[in-house]
């Protein structure tokens, strides 16, 4: 079955037809890198990751960017309010170099935790590039839309004229003029509800900051970028005037990508992205996870609850990318369990390398289906149910879980905690059974754990569990 994808420009589902096959270009917005994601903004991107893997299975080479929002975000997506950079580096008293290390760091660990394939990039600046590394492309995007008349000037940055791009509310089915009548704050210089700062200055109050450069257009005063720019420029700069596959979460429709389309295609007279794909909110009883709210929770959290990054995003795949879904611990563990459940099937599978090719097909054509992950999921917990006993189906789920990226034997190194709930309860039993000097029962229960493909060694401090490398 061909791969077919919902495209939020048309709000259709489309036959996906990349321009230079079997190159896929996809760009996806990055995180703001002034404090943890929290695991609503890693569902952006273990979608994207799905999204890849997907592409991959259809034969195509990703040549995928995450970009690293580190200037220019202030705290209303619009244009204002406090420089996240600066709440994070005021925080924590550093300087906002340190805070932006800290936590790109701390994102691609994140990103590696849940087995997101881009992570094999991380540091490139072709795949990760910065923004504050991209200030001269940024700054040429500008002085191209002010040579085409796109631009004015206020007394606090240079600002973008959405009412020279007629288009500019279709992308979001914006409403103009009940936005003109609901206005509630005041416009300041801008000469449209809609236009947005392609260039910030820095308050003239002599005071030197720490991400300021040179304006564009010759003007005498420092400044920033607006957090627009950046993505438009840096994803024209490594994928090209026109990409593939833009994603984000639903939030950037109507501010952030609206955006990003009305500067790019003013600048370049061409389509900026062919397919736009957008993840849904995650909520918490209801409400947007969201740091405003003080109701996130990182991976970290998650940990601390015996929640492993793999149960977690075998959670997220339990649900479509386009729908919402509501955090709550209950439903998270039962993803833990349910995955736990499959990797004991496998696990004690029989050994071969055998391969069902239909039902591989089958769950591909699933997948194909716009990311439909919660029926393939479903579809693979079904067949492994009901093929336990067959010679392929060891090797066939492990490729079904490795397209879902699904690390469901903990190849991986991890720590001690997160090995699968039924071989900790039989970790517990062997510890009864030692603490009662019952030998025997210890034994047996070291050998079904090493069937299991775990071996467990006494040390002074108790029992410790390695995991034993199978061949694949
Ligand atoms: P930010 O770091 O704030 O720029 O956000 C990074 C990404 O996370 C963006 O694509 C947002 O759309 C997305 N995001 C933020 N909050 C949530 C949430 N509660 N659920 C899902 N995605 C979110
Ligand atoms: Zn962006």
């Amino acid at each position: 079955m061909m791969l077919r994808l919902y495209n939020t420009a048309t709000r259709t589902l489309e036959d996906f037809i990349p321009q230079n096959p079997p190159t896929v270009t996809m760009y996806n917005c990055g995180p703001t890198v002034y404090n943890y994601a929290h695991i609503g903004n890693l569902r952006a991107y273990v979608f994207a990751d799905v999204l890849r893997r997907t592409l991959e299975q259809n034969g195509y080479q990703v040549n995928q960017i995450i970009n690293i929002t580190d200037v220019g975000h202030l705290i209303s997506d619009a244009d204002e309010g406090e420089d996240k950079m600066v709440i994070g580096a005021t925080r924590e008293g550093k300087s906002v170099e340190e805070i932006i290390t800290k936590y790109t760091d701390a994102f691609y660990a994140d990103l590696e935790a849940l087995s997101i394939e881009a992570a094999q990039d991380k540091g490139l600046e072709s795949h990760f590039p910065r923004a504050t590394h991209h200030i001269s492309e940024q700054i040429a995007l500008i002085n191209t839309l002010d040579e085409e008349g796109y631009t004015y000037t206020t007394s606090d940055g240079i600002y973008f004229d959405t009412s020279k791009f007629p288009r500019y509310p279709n992308f979001a089915k914006l409403d103009i003029k009940g936005m003109q009548a609901g206005m509630r704050v005041d416009m300041g210089e801008k000469k449209h509800v809609t236009d947005f700062a392609l260039w910030k200055f820095s308050p003239s109050d002599g005071v030197i900051r720490e991400q300021e450069w040179n304006s564009p257009l010759g003007i005498i005063r420092k400044g920033f970028p607006g957090w627009h720019i950046e993505c438009s420029a840096m994803a024209m700069k490594y994928l090209g005037e026109t990409i593939d596959i833009h994603t984000g979460g639903v939030d950037h429709i109507p501010v952030h990508h609206t955006n990003e389309i009305a500067q790019s295609e003013c600048a370049t007279g061409k389509p900026f992205a062919r397919y736009w794909m957008h993840s849904a909110f995650m909520n918490v009883d209801g409400q947007k996870m969201s740091k405003s709210l003080g109701n996130t929770f990182t991976l970290a959290n998650l940990r601390e609850h015996g929640i492993s990054p793999e149960a977690f995003r075998y959670w997220l795949l339990t649900a479509s990318y386009r729908t919402q879904v509501n955090f709550t611990w209950e439903a998270v563990k039962g993803a833990q369990q349910g995955l736990s459940k499959l990797t004991k099937i496998i696990s004690s599978s029989p050994e071969s390398t055998d391969i069902d090719q239909d039902n591989l097909e089958k769950f591909k054509a699933i997948l194909n289906n716009d990311l439909d992950t919660p029926n393939a999921v479903a579809f693979l917990q079904e067949y492994t149910k009901h093929n336990k006993e067959s010679r392929n189906v060891r090797q066939t789920a492990i490729e079904m879980c490795n397209i879902l990226g699904i690390d469901v034997l903990f190849r991986r190194p991890i720590d001690n905690f997160l090995f699968p709930e039924f071989v900790q309860s039989l970790m517990s039993d062997r510890k009864q059974a030692r603490d009662t000097r019952n030998w025997a029962e210890s034994d047996r229960l070291r050998d079904e754990i090493k069937r299991l493909g775990y071996e467990v060694k006494d040390t002074p401090e108790g029992q410790k569990l390695e995991h034993i490398e199978v061949a694949k």
